[in-house]
């Protein structure tokens, strides 16, 4: 990549034009990578099966088996069973077991029982918010981070959007919704604002997320200054926990945790990450290379082909060829034209996706790049999975109706003026796993697409 360069006030407003001139003295530009986190976990854990690992979703570990004083696998609920029914749940045995559960790393641990972790350890949950406006809402050509009182705030390009952000605030509520409360976007606009030569208004604002980093923690300091670093330890023989750190540190993360566990297992080979290309990606710069010649071969526009290119790699031909077998597949999905109603089949066909808010918002980002979030594209995307897993109306119509609810609840906690009310809001929408099944109704998709195939 370039090196970094020093910009003058008028050299920073040239690249960015809505920045305020009084706000600036100037700039120092360097380049980063980016990344789509939904994009590189789905595409992680069919590396991952392509290379013989068995990956199951919807699955929760609710206990850990122990022989003596040793762990030998784990208890897990099947989400998407009835509660109560005897396949709800079953054992997995293992010599070593390994948490990679982020935020419910605590969780693992007090499973143990008496024997907690080292005292002094723990993973806090800091709750960090992001907007999505439109790319027309500012002019700009590259990302910016400012510095704040507290922290920093991040203002980057996001194909048609911006996303600004962050927030940094400890969370304790719900850690599987963490709700974005009307202060949080507030305080964004006001950090934002502060800069823009236009202000932008809730009125511009197309989506909110938040998410949950796992920050190990000492035991007295304030989130924003613990550590971003991992650790990796065993609390008890058998049990390997690793967290903290950060997406940029996955890999090395993965490397100390499975090194640590192929010691233990002996004779097992250690980590490889460092040379593991991720499925899609072998081949890319030759198949990006020649795009306009596979846009040619399938009568498919240019651009098209480049957004699944930057979406799914080399992958891409798998969706070719879905769209070969069903041309209908080539069409733009309702609300979303950016992306394909291919990529809704090959979400539930390849990638694991059992519910409509998997692809919505995990597969891909409807649900924050949308004014509606979603709301629009539901009933098309709940047709097109339904083909593939068998949906017969009933579950198609309590697929969309339950992600209406979702879209509805988390509008609310946006409204809330705090941490508290916004978690009330944003749970008065249940969770789709569990909900369908407590309600006898059968989602069980084919066997053939309940692991993600490499
Ligand atoms: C707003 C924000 C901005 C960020 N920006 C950056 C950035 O710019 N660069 C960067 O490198 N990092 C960034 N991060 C940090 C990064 O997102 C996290 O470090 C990373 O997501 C943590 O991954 P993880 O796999 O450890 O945990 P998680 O992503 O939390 O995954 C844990 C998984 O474990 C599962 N799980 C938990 N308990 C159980 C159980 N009992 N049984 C089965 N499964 C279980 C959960 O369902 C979850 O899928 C950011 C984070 C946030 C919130």
């Amino acid at each position: 990549m370039p090196l970094h360069r020093h910009l003058s006030r008028e050299g920073a407003r040239r690249i960015f034009p809505s920045l305020r001139a009084d706000a600036v003295g100037g700039a120092i530009r360097y380049y980063d990578g980016q990344m789509d986190d939904a994009r590189l976990v789905v595409n992680l854990a069919r590396t991952a099966a392509s290379l013989g690992a068995a990956v199951v979703t919807s699955a929760r570990a609710v206990g850990l088996l122990r022989q003596a004083r040793e762990v030998t696998g784990v208890r897990v609920r099947d989400m998407e069973a009835p509660a109560g029914s005897p396949d709800a749940e079953f054992e997995v045995r293992a010599r070593t077991v390994i948490a990679a559960t982020g935020v419910w790393t605590d969780d693992m641990s007090r499973m143990l029982g008496d024997v907690g972790l080292r005292p002094g350890f723990r993973v806090r949950a800091s709750k960090g918010v992001h907007l999505v406006v439109p790319r027309s809402a500012i002019t700009g050509d590259a990302g910016l981070i400012l510095r704040t009182a507290t922290s920093v705030l991040f203002v980057l390009p996001w194909g048609g959007h911006w996303i600004i952000g962050t927030t940094d605030t400890d969370w304790q509520l719900d850690r599987a919704h963490p709700a974005a409360s009307a202060s949080d976007i507030d305080y964004l606009l006001e950090q934002v604002n502060k800069v823009l030569d236009r202000p932008l208004t809730t009125a511009d604002i197309e989506g909110v997320y938040a998410g949950l980093r796992p920050l190990l923690s000492g035991e007295a300091e304030s989130t924003s200054k613990l550590s971003r670093e991992h650790a990796v330890i065993e609390p008890m023989l058998g049990l390997l926990l690793v967290a903290g750190g950060k997406y940029t540190t996955y890999r090395v993360m993965a490397e100390d945790v499975v090194d640590r566990a192929a010691r233990r297992l002996g004779g097992a080979r250690p980590s490889r990450t460092a040379d593991l290309p991720l499925l899609g990606a072998d081949g890319y710069a030759a198949m990006w290379r020649d795009r306009a010649d596979l846009a040619r071969r399938h009568g498919m526009p240019g651009g098209v082909v480049e957004h699944l290119l930057e979406r799914y790699g080399t992958l891409t031909t798998h969706l070719l060829a879905l769209i070969q077998a069903d041309p209908l597949l080539a069409t733009p999905l309702a609300g979303a034209p950016e992306y394909l109603a291919a990529e809704v089949a090959y979400a539930a066909h390849a990638e694991g996706a059992l519910h409509l808010d998997d692809v919505l918002t995990r597969r891909t980002r409807i649900s924050f790049e949308t004014p509606h979030r979603g709301s629009e594209s539901a009933g098309q995307a709940a047709e097109i999975m339904g083909k593939v897993l068998g949906w017969d109306a009933t579950v198609r119509a309590r697929e969309v109706e339950h992600y209406l609810a979702r879209v509805e609840a988390e509008r609310q906690s946006q409204r809330m003026p705090d941490d508290a009310t916004a978690d009330a809001a944003r749970m008065g929408a249940p969770d789709v796993r569990g909900f369908a099944a407590d309600r006898g109704i059968d989602l069980t998709p084919p066997p053939e697409v309940r692991l993600l195939p490499g």
